[in-house]
């Protein structure tokens, strides 16, 4: 129920291209990693993706229905970013649920989904405690909670990571690991960080200024790069 099609994606930026035409099939439960570095158009691809910005050209298909023209609430996707503001006046739990409660779900809808989103991420202790009694690492899974209790087709993560320090980092990667075995659902995680991408990936996708220079599983692309800018990113000895 989640597979995303790309099909010849271009954004224009008045008059730069800034995406240049982007074949992509991603499989329903995959984790794909958009790894480049900065500037290659990651966030933009991914926005478009989520509907944050329209697509200049092309098409994108969310379960075999065309969803180009569709705004993000019509998409079935969640975004996670790497600022998660979190509500300081509310607890956890309404942070997680406050988006359900503006769509109008009944309270005991709301509460089980909150339940179940806190059980995933180890919050059950915490549902009642402020923001700002959190450790940066559970702010971050609050965050996530956020999109977890919306049951998303796919979740659309843009650099979650880059806000903590690095032992902070490594945790959540595990956790976010965790959570896709557990969840099973698509996952595209943008990233600049190669370590990051090699441990998380089912598949990587290396962006070069707009364009695709390799798509393939970690092992592929470290073993066979297609070229010296992929070698060099991936950290590949070739
Ligand atoms: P990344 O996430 O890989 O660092 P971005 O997708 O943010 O890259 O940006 C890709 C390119 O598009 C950059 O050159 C950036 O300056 C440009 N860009 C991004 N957003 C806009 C915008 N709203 N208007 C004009 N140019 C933009
Ligand atoms: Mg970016």
């Amino acid at each position: 129920m989640g597979s995303i099609a790309l099909k010849s994606v271009e954004k224009w930026f008045g008059n730069v291209q800034v995406i240049k035409g982007i074949d992509l099939n991603i499989q329903d439960g995959e984790f794909v990693v958009f790894v480049g570095p900065s500037g290659c158009g990651k966030s933009t691809l991914l926005r478009m993706i989520g509907g944050l910005e329209d697509t200049s050209r092309g098409a994108i298909a969310i379960n075999g229905t065309d969803v180009t023209d569709h705004p993000p609430s019509k998409r079935g996707l969640t975004m996670v970013f790497q600022s998660y503001a979190l509500y300081p006046h509310l607890s956890v739990a309404e942070n997680m649920g406050f988006s359900l409660k503006v769509a109008g779900a009944p309270k005991s809808e709301i509460k089980e989904r909150v339940e179940h989103a806190a059980q995933v991420l180890k919050l059950t202790d915490f549902l009642d405690r402020r923001p700002k009694d959190l450790s940066g690492g559970q702010r971050q899974r609050v965050a996530i909670g956020r999109s977890i209790v919306r049951d998303p087709t796919a979740f659309l993560f843009d650099e979650p990571l880059s806000n903590l320090d690095a032992a902070l980092r490594v945790e959540m990667r595990y956790e976010i690991a965790k959570l896709h075995q557990k969840l099973k659902r698509t996952m595209i995680y943008v990233t600049h960080d190669q370590v990051e991408a090699m441990t998380l990936a089912d598949r990587i996708v290396v962006l070069e200024y707009g364009h695709i220079a390799q798509v393939g599983t970690p092992r592929e692309l470290y073993e066979s790069p297609a070229n010296l800018f992929v070698a060099q990113f991936i950290g590949s000895p070739k």
